[in-house]
């Protein structure tokens, strides 16, 4: 049974909430995702899902005020390690669940960083790119510039990419000063999230269970 928590920093789309459900199950970790927590709430109609939900129609995060005492309620009630998907998101919450951990007697948190460049988020996101000069839409691929014209490719402007990019200014805003929080802590361990989901798996059972 482990003793020390992990906390599962990403992108949207980095793959964080497979990765940390999988390791949990290899690990003997309990599992939070946030995201499920506040989707229960929404489903439910819970005073909670009735706060967060304007947040989470415009693809923003949920603010402290809202998710701290749910998290915090959820943390007091474990028994054993956990991982942490979705929370801590920004300085104020790692802060806020350090001081937590201490109250609770508990190891503080080690985290985890699933780095994933922007254009392969974009990719993973969209599933094809579009030309902003001609508007040739390619399928996954690595291409930077319009084979047929030499243009800029760019996401399609739909719905889902407004709401990926808006999740990912957040992310850079909010959350990934976590990265240089846990890293000068000495509580941080960073993983080039690129390759298939097999390999990710396998170099996190190595860095972090061993
Ligand atoms: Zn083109």
């Amino acid at each position: 049974m482990p003793t020390q928590s992990l906390v599962f920093l990403g992108a949207p789309a980095s793959g964080k909430g497979t990765q940390g459900r999988r390791l949990a199950e290899f690990g003997g970790f309990s599992y939070l995702s946030t995201g499920g927590l506040l989707r229960t709430a929404l489903r439910e109609g819970t005073a909670l899902g009735k706060e967060a939900r304007p947040f989470l129609d415009r693809g923003e995060y949920v603010p402290d005020e809202v998710m701290l005492p749910m998290v915090i309620e959820w943390l007091g009630a474990l028994k054993g390690a956990a991982i942490l998907d979705g929370f801590p998101r920004t300085l104020a919450q790692a802060e806020a669940l350090d001081t937590a951990y201490l109250e609770m007697g508990h190891p503080l948190p080690h985290s985890v960083f699933l780095d994933v460049p922007d254009e392969e988020l974009r990719r993973r996101v969209t599933g094809r790119l579009e030309c902003v000069s001609c508007h040739w839409v390619t399928s996954r691929g690595a291409f930077e510039v319009c084979s047929k014209c030499g243009g800029k490719m760019a996401p399609r402007a739909d719905d889902e990419v407004v709401r990926f990019e808006n999740r990912l200014n957040e992310f850079e805003r909010l959350t990934f000063p976590l990265v240089r929080f846990y890293e000068e802590r000495g509580r941080l361990t960073l993983i080039e999230a690129l390759g298939s989901p097999e390999d990710i798996h396998t170099e996190l059972r190595l860095k972090i269970l061993l």
